[in-house]
């Protein structure tokens, strides 16, 4: 196990700059994982850390060692890609040997290694099967455990459940987590779902045009999202983004669609969140769904919103409104009644929402303790 440290990392093909002055840092035994839309770099970046890219700028460590322009084969990692291609004319167990065998590892203890990596991922059954007689989470294990059979410093993942369907891409999900905990071993995972990267990763690095937009804790990015990138890309349903300006009061959203603009007091709950927030210049008020209240009845501190459209989850509904011509989507139990065209009345948790400025599109919002 190791560390990978990156250190200013730039990448280009020709014209365009796929990394852009990337620094990051994987801790031993930690699992980190790249997120981002396509095209954004985080494939190129793996493909540095492993030696398929000579980088045209920068540092990369593993452990104490300087890496950037070293082989893969002389960086003691290991590889699992989306498109596995398992040998066909091979049995699972000579698969898994086969990493071993090109180091001269002696029999014995190929055979123990085998026999452990088998049963750390429940393919004991298997070993005497060829790829051909294999279902595609059954092939995904086997590539996996091709990886871990060599006990590598380090494993690089790039997207390796994107070719499954979504069952089991969800069982999977959870299984190489679970592996990770276990083996303890220092992961650094890509891909371009935000519930894989939530769900799996002790760290997410969120990528976008080259760059790192925040690296932090799946709580960290979904809670204090630095800019507007972040709090867009984290969350399903995305974060409502309502532009808005701060007067004296507290904020007025604007009006769309000849609709009127729409005050919204500074609630004493929220502390100083929005009070640094300048007066004068074009803002977005983010707020995820779920921290949209709504009520039957007239509150104070409430507004009148009208429903546009319900989409009941079974587990959740999403209730879309309309404020100042804006839709909103709010999350609320799937007992919660409401219908199209009916009014109800909403509140934004302003303890939970943030300010960002329109133009640069970064944070406004003043975290306590522990934010950003
Ligand atoms: P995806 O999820 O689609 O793989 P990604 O975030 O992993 O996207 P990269 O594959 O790292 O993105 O690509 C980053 C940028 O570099 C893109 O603009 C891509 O077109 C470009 N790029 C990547 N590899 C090459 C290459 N071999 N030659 C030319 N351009 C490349």
């Amino acid at each position: 196990m190791a560390s990978v440290s990156v250190k200013q990392l730039v990448k280009r093909f020709d014209q365009n700059i796929a990394v852009n002055h990337l620094d990051l840092d994987v801790r031993d035994g930690e699992f980190m994982v790249f997120l981002g839309p396509s095209g954004c770099g985080k494939t190129t970046t793996l493909r540095c850390i492993s030696g398929l890219e000579i980088p045209d700028d920068g540092e990369i460590r593993i452990g104490d060692e300087i890496v950037t322009k070293k082989e893969p084969a002389e960086r003691d990692i290991a590889f699992v890609f989306q498109s596995f291609s398992l040998y066909p004319h091979m049995t699972v167990r000579e698969i898994l040997a086969f990493p071993l065998r090109a180091v001269r590892t002696p029999e014995s203890e190929i055979t123990q290694r085998v026999a452990e990596a088998a049963k750390t991922l429940h393919i004991e059954k298997l070993l005497d099967r060829k790829p051909g007689k294999l279902s595609g989470g059954e092939m995904q294990r086997v590539a996996i455990g091709r990886a871990i059979v060599r006990r590598p410093k380090v494993f690089l993942m790039d997207e390796p459940l994107s070719a499954l369907d979504a069952k089991l891409r969800t069982e999977m999900r959870a299984e190489i987590k679970r592996l990770q905990t276990d083996l303890g071993q220092t992961t650094i995972y890509v891909t371009h779902d935000q519930l894989e990267a939530m769900s799996m990763g002790d760290k997410i690095a969120i990528m976008y045009g080259g760059l790192l937009q925040q690296i932090g804790t799946p709580t960290e990015v979904y809670d204090y999202p630095k800019n507007l990138f972040v709090a867009g890309f984290i969350g399903s349903p995305s974060m409502n983004f309502l532009p808005c300006r701060r007067d004296a009061n507290g904020l007025v959203v604007t009006g769309i669609e000849g609709a009127s603009e729409v005050a919204i007091a500074l609630s004493p709950d929220a502390g100083d969140r929005f009070r640094n927030a300048p007066q004068g210049t074009e803002l977005v008020l983010g707020v995820r769904p779920e921290d949209v209240l709504l009520a039957h009845e007239s509150k104070a501190g409430f507004q009148p919103a009208e429903v546009y459209v319900v989409e009941p989850l079974g587990s959740e509904k999403i209730i879309n409104l309309r404020i100042a011509g804006h839709i909103v989507k709010a999350r609320t139990p799937p007992t919660f009644a409401a219908r199209a065209g009916e009014t109800l009345f909403m509140q934004i948790d302003q303890t939970r929402s943030h300010l960002f400025d329109a133009r640069s599109g970064d944070s406004q919002t003043r975290h306590g303790l522990g934010g950003n």
